[in-house]
């Protein structure tokens, strides 16, 4: 077996996320190889204690807060990447191995992993999986779903499933590989992750452009990416507050008092100038007026895009939503969300992916007040009626949790309850998490 500890001090990192959720781990274990995985599982079904996966603990619902007297399982040390096949655009890694350290190990490779989600800097691989994470790029290239190829899992059961394929399609029934992309650690535990990879465009430009708080975005997005267009593989929003919020890390390169719109161009150096030329016609068409603010690496552009939370969370928000609504639903989303906040008296930000209708409202509330749940439960239902989903890319957690069923209906969370049986009959895996069931409570909220 690798470490094993109870000392209070090394368990404080693990008893919480990046959620205002609060756990109390009995104790960490960090695993070798799969058998201990395995010798693991068996313990905590003998016993029943609950066990939480954990990469790099950057959760925002509480998927990483250990259940009470709960057992963290820590994947960080698995950072291996074990195979990248070239030749069939292909990468095996360790669970544990940070978003960014495979891109930074791709480089020479002239490959790349698409999902860049803002906190590329410290969330794992086998997190990213186990939450379905997204970023800018997903615009162009779907969430982390569309790239896992393959997957190690030790089940609840302590079963052994290799779960997927390394050919660019199947069609052996259902998606059994997808039930556990998402499944939050409610399954079993990654143990190794096959994840397929995409060509690396040569230049990646990152274009900033300040915008009226009024735009519709209803009647731009459509223009932004009507073809031919320019490869536009990002586009995101900042509301002016958020902007500003932000500005202050930005030492100066984003522009001042005004909404934002950040995008990515991909090209190559032969073909920069003609393709910064043709993005700015197409901006210009799009509504948008002035010139960019240019990022010759859209990478730096990212990391502080990433900062968004952070910077709001300074000026006291506390609740970070996450929702998606199809492009011709935004602007009502906006003014939704706007007036849910007006109404309850409560400050709103408003930022997020909008190239994937992706927004992430933040309120200044106590997130334990009844007055969260309720702006919650407004905003969730508000997302829903216009079509979309209650979590686009942060996950379940145990903050949805209840709300499971808005989004797939009883019968819905029924068929998911029945998969979750056959994988964790005891219920040991991250219990209170996802589902709405009777589970523990996932530990107490800190404000
Ligand atoms: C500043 C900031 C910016 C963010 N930006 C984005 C964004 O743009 N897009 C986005 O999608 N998310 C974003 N997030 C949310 C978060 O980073 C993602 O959900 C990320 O995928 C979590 O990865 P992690 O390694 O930190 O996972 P953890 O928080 O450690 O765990 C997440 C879940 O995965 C499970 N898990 C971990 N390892 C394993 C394993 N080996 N086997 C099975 N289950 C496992 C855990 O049990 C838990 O349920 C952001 C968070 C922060 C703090």
């Amino acid at each position: 077996m690798g470490t094993i500890t109870d000392d209070p001090a090394a368990l404080a990192r693990f008893s919480t996320d990046a959620s205002h959720l609060v756990g109390t781990p009995a104790a960490a274990v960090a695993p070798r190889d799969r058998e201990d995985v395995q010798h693991l599982m068996g313990w905590a079904r003998r016993w029943k204690v609950p066990l939480v996966g954990r990469g790099g603990g950057s959760s925002l619902d509480g998927e990483s807060v250990p259940p009470p007297d709960g057992v963290v399982v820590d994947f960080s040390g698995w950072t291996s990447i074990l195979e990248i096949d070239d030749a069939d655009r292909l990468v095996r890694v360790g669970p544990g191995l940070v978003n960014r350290e495979l891109h930074r190990a791709l480089q020479s490779h002239g490959l790349f992993f698409p999902p860049n989600p803002g906190s590329w800097t410290m969330s794992t691989l086998g997190g990213n999986t186990a939450t379905n994470a997204s970023g800018p790029r997903s615009l162009r290239y779907g969430s982390t779903r569309s790239w896992v190829r393959g997957l190690d899992v030790v089940l609840g059961t302590g079963e052994f499933l290799q779960v997927g394929h390394r050919t660019r399609k199947a069609s052996t029934g259902p998606d059994l590989l997808g039930f556990f992309v998402g499944s939050e650690g409610t399954l079993g535990l990654f143990t190794e992750i096959t994840l397929a990879l995409a060509p690396a465009p040569e230049r990646r430009v990152g274009l900033v452009l300040g915008v009226p708080d009024d735009l519709s975005f209803r009647a731009t997005l459509p223009r932004l990416l009507a073809p031919p267009a320019p490869a536009f593989s990002a586009i995101e929003y900042l509301d002016r507050s958020t902007a500003a919020a932000l500005s202050r890390f930005a030492a100066g390169r984003l522009p001042g008092d005004t909404g934002l719109v950040l995008l990515e161009l991909e090209t190559t150096s032969a073909d920069e100038d003609r393709d910064l030329e043709r993005a700015a016609e197409r901006l210009a068409a799009a509504g948008f007026a002035g010139d960019p603010v240019v990022f010759p690496d859209a990478d730096q552009l990212w990391t502080l895009r990433g900062q968004s939370g952070d910077a709001i969370e300074q000026e006291g928000v506390r609740i970070h939503e996450d929702i998606a609504v199809p492009w011709s639903r935004l602007d009502e989303l906006i003014a939704g969300t706007k007036e849910i906040g007006t109404r309850h008296g409560v400050t709103t930000r408003l930022f997020g992916h909008l190239g994937d209708g992706n927004l992430h409202p933040g309120f200044v509330l106590d997130p334990l007040s009844e007055r969260a749940t309720t702006v919650r439960r407004e905003l969730l239902l508000l997302t829903k009626r216009l079509g979309g989903t209650i979590s686009a890319e942060h996950g379940v957690g145990a903050v949805k949790a209840p709300y499971l069923a808005l989004e797939h209906g009883e019968v819905g969370v029924s068929l998911l309850e029945a998969f979750k049986r056959r994988c964790d009959p005891d219920g040991i895996l991250n219990p209170g998490k996802l589902y709405p069931g009777p589970e523990a409570a996932p530990g107490r909220g800190s404000s």
